[in-house]
């Protein structure tokens, strides 16, 4: 149902909010659909990045958290998600796919992703769930080796769980954190992905919190959703409580169904991200895939929307900003990269580019 007229708040408005928050009160819904009415280059902007910056340095400190992923299965994916180059009804070309890596290969990239300042490696496969018998005792092989080797935390990414079992078999092979986003709103799940449902996505997000592993999830701004849907999605990220919240942007990428779909305008994305921060204050915000396209030489504005960790190297088919940016950025604003490893971190292998 479209909403009923909504005001942007004022500068008043949102200091009265960032007090409240800073406080320990919530911010309401109708508050967080409220802010998503402001106009770039409006005092009342400035006064939400301003706001996104003190409810972060509140809550969090001024600690940057990075985090790469691996793409450990790549390509041939049974599920038809209309953002994605992998899946079965895409005709995007423009990477390599490969069955599940084997250890050499996944070593050097963690070596790599290590390298350039990543505390954690998202392995992560294009499937629609790992499968008990040889396909998860080789992935529990990995997890074991790179958790012996000790150079990153290998966090995975694997889609669709089938039961309690599998979950449990993970986090005791040494698996800290499994990536699985809600993607978007319940209510427009349908128009992104039919071959499964938010049901099964939400079942297997409560596999992974009785584990006992971190969760990782987010999901994709910019696919079409109305922005009360935004905020639904927001709500759902308050109900299910994850570590890390890695906010992708739509990359309409040729060959999949929402290849003719723009951008997100970038005042509109970080105008998102700082609504995000106020809603979920005490949470680990990850900027992740599409930010390239999205927010181009303005990158590194999201730290001002409020922030605190980022999807660094190259993402599962595309390329992503240089590390060396990002250490830049992070030194720049006064902000610390993380010295150990997150409590949550990884990939959602919704990943849009
Ligand atoms: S997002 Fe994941 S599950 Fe969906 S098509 Fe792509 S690889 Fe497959």
């Amino acid at each position: 149902m479209p909403s009923l007229s909504v005001q942007a708040p004022t500068c008043t408005d949102i200091q009265r909010m960032t007090a409240a928050i800073i406080a320990g009160q919530e911010l309401s819904a109708s508050e967080a659909r409220a802010l998503l009415e402001i106009q770039a280059n409006s005092d009342a902007y400035q006064s939400l990045m301003q706001a996104a910056q003190t409810v972060r340095d509140h809550f969090l400190g001024k600690t940057v958290h990075f985090c790469s992923i691996l793409n450990a299965k790549a390509g041939n994916c049974s599920e038809n998600c209309s953002y994605c180059s992998q899946a079965s009804n895409s005709s995007n070309v423009d990477y390599t796919k490969n069955k599940w890596l084997d250890h050499e290969d996944i070593r050097q990239a963690a070596a790599s992703a290590a390298n350039n300042g990543a505390k954690a490696l998202g392995l992560v496969a294009a499937w629609k769930g790992v499968k008990k018998g040889a396909q998860l005792d080789m992935i529990c092989d990995s997890i074991r080796e790179l958790v012996a080797e000790g150079n990153i935390r290998p966090d995975i990414n694997l889609g669709i769980l089938e039961d309690q079992e599998v979950a449990d078999r993970l986090r005791d092979a040494g698996a800290a954190v499994y990536g699985h986003n809600l993607e978007t709103a319940r209510s427009f799940f349908e128009q992104t992905c039919d071959t499964h449902s938010f049901d099964e996505r939400w079942r297997t997000i409560q596999y992974i919190k009785k584990s006992g592993m971190g969760l990782c999830s987010g999901g994709i701004i910019g696919m079409g959703e109305s922005k009360d849907q935004r905020i639904e999605f927001a709500e759902q990220l308050r109900f299910i409580e994850p570590q890390m919240i890695p906010i992708n942007f739509l990359n309409p990428l040729p060959g999949t169904d929402f290849a003719e779909r723009e951008p997100v305008n970038p005042d509109e994305a970080l105008i998102t991200l700082a609504t995000l921060r106020l809603f979920l204050p005490e949470r680990n915000i990850m900027v992740a895939g599409g930010k390239e396209v999205t927010f181009g030489d303005r990158l590194a504005e999201v730290f001002d929307a409020g922030v605190n960790a980022v999807m660094v190297g190259n993402y599962l088919t595309t390329l992503g900003t240089e590390p060396e940016f990002w250490h830049q950025q992070v030194a720049s604003r006064g902000l610390q990269l993380a010295a150990a490893a997150g409590s949550g971190c990884g990939k959602g292998c919704s990943d849009p580019s």
